[in-house]
């Protein structure tokens, strides 16, 4: 077992998960099927708004219903409108699948966990097309089997699980789907937000978030994790470099801004980040395996701990100390690394 050394507070109210949820496996086999289909050529690469988008869209619809979750409306569709700053006269369209596994008893207010992954990518990229299957096929595809692991009310708290549209042109989707949880009056205790999942030749998957919210680190680390991933600690912070603050880089931005707490988990950017290379067979299927048993560890794991997290948050709130709260100060980003939606843009792949 490993050795955790912890501060005592948090140490004294960290639990193990509860006895229920640690019977239930994730079936990591099925999470690389997921990636698979979702990043086939048949998709062109998912582009919001597109016909590609809508077969995503009812891949992932067949797994919420297998996986028993719960829709806010008659369906899992969330449609929304958006505009993006460069062309604030053209509205635009996008739809994400949002759904939930109520609490044990069967409340669906919250405090509850959301768990987010785009579905959207880029089409196509100088004439081929773009299968993101890193980004963001894997995430999508670790949330699905997550979703279907906890089909059997495992769960303590509300679960929510997000597929997000219209990420890659300004996370539009994940702004609509907190202003949208908001609206329903649902307490989002803690983000977490799976985004590039499957592709590290060191094995190493990042864990964003802790620097805004200091008291989710012994959290984070309290989280098991298997053999062939090993977690970074970091990439929140200026300290990081330029390209190394991923505050704003993925769907979790939209939690920051709203003062929720959130972890992001996601690999380094790569030769393949957004490129027609970033190809299922191209992927690390060992490590994604790995990942996703990961990412559900950390989902039951703050399951079972997020009365801790909730109370937390609220002490730093309250607390005098500047940096013990959520930083939405960081809006004035450092420029030259992000476009204007907020979104960071590799070197080169400005269009
Ligand atoms: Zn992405």
């Amino acid at each position: 077992m490993r050795q955790l050394i912890l501060s005592g507070l948090i140490a004294a109210s960290i639990v193990p998960a509860s006895a229920c949820a640690q019977d239930v496996e994730i079936d990591t086999n099925m999470a690389l099927e997921h990636m698979r289909v979702l990043a086939a050529d048949d998709m062109n690469g998912r582009l919001t708004g597109t016909e590609d988008a809508a077969m995503a869209r009812e891949y992932i619809a067949g797994e919420y219903f297998m996986a028993g979750l719960l829709a806010f409306e008659e369906t899992w569709d969330q449609p929304f409108t958006y505009r993006r700053p460069q062309n604030a006269d053209l509205e635009l369209s996008g739809i994400n699948l949002v759904g939930y596994h109520p609490a044990a008893d069967g409340s669906a207010s919250g405090p509850a966990i959301v768990v987010t992954a785009h579905y959207d990518h880029i089409g196509n990229c100088n004439g081929q097309i773009c299968n993101g299957a890193d980004d963001n096929a894997s995430g999508v595809a670790a949330m699905l089997a997550a979703a279907s692991a906890l089909a059997n009310g495992a769960n303590e708290h509300m679960i929510i699980f997000a597929a997000l549209d219209a990420e890659e042109n300004g996370l539009n989707g994940a702004r609509e789907l907190v202003e949208y949880l908001q609206g329903l009056g649902i307490e989002m205790a803690l983000n977490i937000n799976l985004d590039m999942l499957a592709f590290n030749e060191d094995n190493e998957l990042a864990a964003a978030g802790a620097f805004h919210h200091p008291f989710l680190r012994a959290h984070i680390d309290a989280v098991e994790v298997p053999d062939g991933v090993t977690i970074i600690q970091g990439y929140d912070s200026p300290e990081w470099g330029p390209n190394g603050d991923w505050t704003f880089s993925s769907d979790h931005a939209a939690f920051h801004r709203a003062g929720i707490p959130w972890i992001y988990y996601g690999v380094d950017f790569h030769p393949h980040y957004h490129s027609h290379t970033d190809e299922f067979d191209v992927m690390h299927h060992d490590f994604f395996e790995a990942v996703t048993e990961t990412v559900f560890n950390a989902i039951v794991y703050f399951d079972a701990n997020l009365q801790s997290v909730v109370e937390a948050h609220a002490e730093a709130d309250a607390a005098p100390s500047p940096s013990a709260g959520p930083d939405t100060s960081s809006d004035a980003r450092p420029a030259g690394y992000t476009n204007e939606d907020g979104r960071y843009i590799k070197p080169g792949m400005e269009n």
